[in-house]
């Protein structure tokens, strides 16, 4: 079994009410989910022009490997009405996963550690919540570390 990390992000319909619906489907798909943060609402991120998010990031435990783990997460994304849209625009929701033990991947498919983690608030406000203590495998930082570095200081364009 692996500890994994997801993000979970929505901006249209009910967001709250959709971050829950993503965490149970992420349950019914087989994943012990371990650890839940709380919700956070949060400003977009890279097109600017759009409703608020609310975040969340879950652990999970699991033994799928992480293409297998994507495959799924995208499954519950089409399930819950994501329609294909423009990089960093609107949806309903947003699975992405950020770490996955301390693997590294880097593929056309999938890259962990999330590429812009560490950058986005967004992302380690509810993750240091959860997992102040978890390694980034790369940069070799603590969660709570990574958070500090980015607090209050807003978005990057
Ligand atoms: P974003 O989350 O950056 O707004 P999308 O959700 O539209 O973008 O994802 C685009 C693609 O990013 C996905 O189809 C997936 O193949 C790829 N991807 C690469 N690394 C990851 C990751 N760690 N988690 C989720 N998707 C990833
Ligand atoms: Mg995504």
């Amino acid at each position: 079994m692996t500890v994994a990390y997801i993000g979970i992000g929505s901006n249209l319909g009910n967001k709250g009410g959709n971050c829950l619906k993503a965490i149970e489907l992420i349950r019914q798909g087989g994943l012990t989910v371990s650890r839940v943060s709380s919700l956070y609402e949060t400003a977009p991120w890279g097109i600017k022009n759009q409703p608020r998010f609310i975040n969340m990031a879950v652990e999970i435990k699991t033994g799928l490997p992480p293409g297998e783990l994507l495959a799924l997460l995208k499954t519950i994304e089409k399930k819950m009405g994501r329609k294909k849209s423009m990089r960093w625009g609107p949806r309903r929701i947003d699975l992405d996963i950020l770490l996955y033990g301390d693997l590294t991947v880097r593929d056309d498919a999938l890259t962990i550690p999330h590429p812009h983690m560490h950058e986005r608030e967004f992302v380690l406000e509810p993750l240091s919540e959860i997992a102040p203590e978890a390694v980034h495998p790369v940069l070799h930082k603590k969660v709570s570390a990574l958070f500090a570095e980015r607090r209050g200081e807003g978005r990057p364009e």
